[in-house]
């Protein structure tokens, strides 16, 4: 294991991104490889394949946690992967790809909000992304699929909306790890630009209840269970803020009790309540 590739356990590694601190996974089993989202271009995800052919040469199938780009718009570089999502995940990529892409590209020229890059810019500018092939159950809790990678398996779960209504996450329980994708964020404060704000905190308690002993977040160092626990507890003083709104409570007064920056917390109160 060499580079930006991490060894969290057996077979099981995460790889960081220079850019937005993005992490994203792989698990090797005898047969196979999961690869744990792709990066946010089709240059990005192309990298992204070759590191891990410089792990492993067998069959690979991608799992997608969301839809925002830099998850999921590198996928065209896994040539002949089956793509894992849930069926929102698609639905999102085919409805706000073309936003997503004219704001990220706007914002890697003028470097807002993340490092000026315009080598990433032109190829965001050139990137249609691939829609998931496989689509999971959408309810809530419903059986994981079950991804057998020869000797080590993935169960792929949505435990519920959070970071968006539709997160995916994705658990090698033989190993006790989880890849979490941006329900956990360790680089910063959580993103709730397409948040459901009121059942991200339950999300995570059914995350926790699988009892993993490392979370990988969709950006950042891997987490602990108690590090994950406390991110749950300030997501629950969020969810908190926002019900307290909804009964009239003045914005001001609640960004003052968040745990988070303003900026932040505005965005959450803005989000539709339940
Ligand atoms: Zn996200």
């Amino acid at each position: 294991v060499r580079g930006r590739w991490r060894e969290l356990a057996d077979g099981v590694l995460a790889y960081r991104h220079p850019t937005l601190d993005l992490t994203t996974g792989l698990v090797l089993g005898t047969r196979g490889c999961l690869v744990i989202d792709t990066g946010g271009d089709v240059a990005w995800g192309a990298r992204l394949a070759g590191q891990v052919r410089r792990i492993t040469t067998l069959p690979w199938t991608v799992a997608l946690t969301h839809g925002h780009f830099d998850h999921c718009f590198g996928t065209a570089g896994f040539v002949g992967a089956p793509v894992w999502a849930h069926p929102g995940c698609r639905t999102a990529i085919e409805r706000t790809a073309t936003a997503q892409r004219e704001r990220w590209v706007e914002a890697f020229r003028t470097g807002d909000g993340v490092e000026p890059d315009p080598v990433r810019a032109d190829a965001l500018a050139a990137t249609e992304p691939a829609l998931p092939g496989e689509l999971t159950d959408p309810a809530p809790g419903a059986p994981p699929v079950r991804l057998d990678l020869g000797g080590l398996h993935a169960e792929l779960h949505h435990l519920g909306p959070g970071h968006t209504d539709h997160d995916l996450v994705v658990h090698v329980p033989q190993r006790g790890v989880l890849f979490a994708g941006d329900l956990l964020e360790s680089g910063g404060p959580p993103d709730f630009e397409d948040a459901r704000p009121a059942h991200w905190a339950s999300t995570v308690d059914a995350m926790l209840a699988l009892r993993p002993r490392v979370l990988v977040p969709g950006h950042g160092d891997p987490m602990e269970p108690r590090q994950a626990a406390r991110q749950r507890a300030e997501l629950a003083v969020v969810a908190a803020l926002c019900a307290r709104q909804a009964r009239g409570d003045h914005p001001d007064d609640l960004v003052a009790q968040s745990p988070y920056p303003p900026a932040t917390t505005r965005t959450a109160l803005g989000r539709p309540p339940g």
